[in-house]
């Protein structure tokens, strides 16, 4: 069959709105957001929610809102804050469409390329267990095939109702996809049967509306999910009835888990809502899945879009499955972290922060200094809620994990001691090396070492003989707190 490549691509990434937004759409959209990027066309969002009882309002409200934030932005579509319309090819729903399907559907039967068929499930049913029965192949075989339409439409009139169904019958050949990622892929002729474009309430599926669509949408290049294959088989039949050129297919490999299953939700978050939950920035998110299928010229990992814009091609799409390694997902994400600066990743913690109700100080140069202290421990945004608990006043608490170490003898010495070191220091924050000093020099009035130092002195500051480095943290402590929290401490004694 012929395709026709247009000089200024027009891509389409068409969500059903059905659940949420998942990792591997999300590839499916930035593929094709770069494809259009990269060659100067356009990115275009088309809404596939014919399946009434699935789709829901508020389903397109998540997708619409997580590639808002993937900042995966198109040029026609639904408007991001609305949902309304935009674009001049439109309606972009296809549940608003129906008239336009209805059209060719009619095409199709009038030149005899569809039929009319009014078989029930039943009949259908008990066709298939005898082909089975027999070895052939399951396909309908419809005694309706050969009514004239009159007929059929006489028959529709008495009350009866029918589907509409393709004709394969007659185009028993091979069926040759170039596929721009997977290269030619041949489809049995008998893979398919006649297949449904309307149903019996005059809803048209998927297959059909897709072809519609993407023909009236003038795409040109349709990149997605290889699970889409069968699918594109009927699509082709279809483009041949009704004499429209095909677009170019590129369907991208799986993506797997670490176990080679198909990805799923047991393992980890995988819509896409949960990962910006869990503490993941858009970008890494970006990063991680452009590289599940595809892979820079110089095998370079961290990029920004507008790297991967400017390196994207399709040639390097890779057609075997990719393996979601969380692991490596965490890491790339640190890495994207980490390069923020100071001040951006503290505006992004702060809804994690918020999360636990947590009151620092309001000193942008505190603010800046504990990022620096805190972001070669962060990897998620979420990691800022353990790091950031200990300075929150008011979540200090003597924990029972505590007790042993203030039951030592040398412990009311050393709290004493550390105590009235904290308030002759003469600033109001101290620095590691004067944290370190002090810690000395409580060792040299009380004669206590070890762990009988440093656990009294662990929960003084954060209320237990465990965790976090204080060096790390005193250093953003202000004085008057480690002195209240010291008072605390001792009056516990
Ligand atoms: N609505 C289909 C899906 O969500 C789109 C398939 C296609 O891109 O043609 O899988």
């Amino acid at each position: 069959m012929t395709s026709k490549i247009s000089p200024h691509p027009r891509v389409r990434f068409a969500p059903s709105p059905t659940g949420y937004l998942h990792v591997g759409g999300a590839r499916t959209a930035l593929y094709n957001y770069l494809y259009a990027k990269k060659n100067g066309g356009e990115f275009i969002l088309r809404i596939e929610d014919t399946d009434e009882a699935r789709s829901t309002e508020e389903s397109l409200r998540g997708v619409v809102d997580d590639l808002v934030w993937l900042n995966l932005l198109w040029a026609e579509g639904v408007d991001p804050k609305t949902l309304k319309d935009v674009g001049p090819l439109g309606p972009y729903r296809q549940s608003q469409r129906q008239d336009i399907y209805k059209k060719y559907a009619d095409q199709l039967l009038n030149a005899g390329k569809a039929y009319y068929c009014f078989l029930t499930d039943e009949e259908i049913e008990k066709q298939r267990e005898e082909a089975k029965a027999a070895g052939r192949s399951p396909h309908v075989n419809s005694p309706y095939q050969d009514w004239p339409l009159q007929k059929a439409l006489e028959h529709i009139e008495k009350g009866n109702k029918g589907v509409v169904r393709f004709k394969t019958r007659g185009l028993a050949k091979d069926y040759t996809l170039n596929d721009l990622v997977r290269g030619e892929v041949k489809f049995p002729s008998d893979m398919v049967g006649d297949f449904v474009l309307l149903r019996s309430d005059g809803m048209p599926v998927y297959n059909f509306c897709c072809v519609v669509d993407d023909h009236l949408m003038k795409i040109t290049h349709v990149f997605r999910a290889e699970e889409h294959l069968p699918n594109t088989l009927r699509q082709m039949m279809i483009y041949e009835g009704l004499n429209w050129p095909l677009p170019e297919f590129g369907h991208m490999a799986l993506i797997l888990d670490e176990d080679r299953q198909k990805l799923s939700k047991r393992k980890g978050a995988v819509a896409c809502g949960l990962l910006k939950e869990e503490g993941y920035l858009a970008s890494a998110v970006l990063n991680f899945i452009a590289l599940l299928g595809w892979s820079h010229p110089e095998g370079k990992e961290i990029m920004s879009v507008d790297d991967m814009i400017q390196a994207f091609d399709i040639s390097r799409l890779n057609p075997s499955g990719a393996i979601f390694d969380r692991v490596k997902f965490k890491w790339m994400n640190a890495q994207h972290l980490r390069a923020l600066p100071n001040m951006e990743l503290w505006n992004a913690i702060q809804p994690f922060l918020a999360r636990e109700k947590m009151e620092l100080p309001q000193d942008p140069v505190w603010q800046d200094k504990s990022i620096t202290v805190f972001k070669p421990y962060m990897e998620i945004l979420s990691d800022a809620i353990e790091l950031y608990k200990p300075l929150n006043d008011k979540s200090y608490v003597i924990l029972p994990e505590a007790e042993e170490a203030m039951k030592w003898e040398s412990t009311k010495a050393v709290l004493t001691a550390w105590k009235e070191l904290v308030s002759a220091h003469t600033s109001d924050y101290m620095t590691e090396e004067e944290f370190l000093k002090i810690q000395d020099e409580v060792k040299n009035k009380t004669g206590a070492k070890g762990k009988n130092l440093f656990m009294p002195i662990r929960v003084a500051v954060i209320g237990k003989p465990h965790g976090a480095e204080l060096k790390i943290l005193v250093p953003l402590m202000k004085k008057d707190s480690l002195i209240a929290r010291a008072e605390k401490a001792l009056a516990q004694l």
